[in-house]
């Protein structure tokens, strides 16, 4: 099982899930077309299903012209349907609307969601299993706090891609106004490294031996702050060995344990 993001971050969102033939995305949050260079500059067909997190843009503007050119199924929440999207005709079209959590299989994989707390109408990350293999791959962001149903289900996964959106120091001292501050780090806001660390720890011990950091942010951290936070806490653990991979803001990454670095295509 593979996990490529082809975006990451506030600018937009969007990850591959693939298995053995099979290939789903989580979000799509920059334009059809800049989408469509991503997937064909990481070397990805088309995905066989949308599943979307919430209703934020950097995780959907792409997604009705997206469907509308592909037919794709777009799974997401009622709360979700219903703040983000019921301008325009393209639900009924494309939509898969689920009332709360669900449970969905595509080909090989079943697909299963939980609740990440966000400021938005309602938040949830995924487990991906491989139905014959039993291995599993999750994908979590925009979460204020990793809370025990995180932790449960992304516990077990071979390799997950988990927000570490800030660093508590900087986001302090930087530019932002301190009503946005205090958003960002709210429980509703999102993840900052030492929470990510201790989830990667978490995991780590469950079994996981493969973590992506996503939606690093630009002004309050950096791919070398999140990197350094996670794997020092990894270290300190005795999980030197697992692969931490930061994904890049704006060309594709393989979350891949063949390189101990970021691998942009
Ligand atoms: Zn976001
Ligand atoms: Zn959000």
């Amino acid at each position: 099982m593979r996990i490529i993001t082809l975006f990451s971050g506030s600018g937009g969102n969007a990850a591959l899930v693939c298995a053995r033939g099979a290939s789903v995305l989580v979000d799509c949050g920059r334009s059809a077309r800049a989408f469509l260079r991503a997937l064909d500059e990481a070397g990805e067909p088309l995905p066989d299903a949308v599943f979307v997190t919430h209703e934020h843009s950097d995780h959907i503007s792409g997604l009705e012209m997206l469907s509308k050119k592909f037919a794709l199924p777009v799974h997401m929440t009622e709360p979700t349907a219903r703040r983000a999207i019921l301008r325009g005709g393209w639900l009924e079209r494309a939509a898969v609307v689920h009332g709360s959590l669900f449970t969905v299989e595509v080909g090989p994989l079943v697909v299963r969601s939980f609740i990440a707390p966000h400021d938005s109408a309602m938040n949830v990350g995924y487990v991906f299993e491989d139905a014959e293999t039993g291995e599993r791959a999750g994908v979590v962001t925009d979460l204020g706090a990793a809370t025990p149903e995180v932790y449960a289900a992304l516990c077990g996964c071979r390799s997950a891609l988990i927000e570490c959106n800030h660093d508590t120091a900087m986001l302090a001292s930087g530019p932002y106004p301190a009503e946005l501050k205090r958003r960002i780090a709210s429980p509703r806001g999102h993840l900052c490294n030492d929470d990510c660390a201790s989830l990667a720890v978490a995991l780590a011990k469950s079994g996981a031996t493969l973590l992506g950091l996503a939606h690093i942010s630009r002004e309050n951290n950096t791919p070398d702050a999140a990197l350094g936070c996670v794997r020092g806490a990894l270290y300190a653990s005795g999980f030197a060995d697992v692969c931490v991979v930061a994904a890049a803001p704006d060309r594709p990454t393989v979350i891949t344990d063949g390189e101990r670095e970021s691998v942009a295509i």
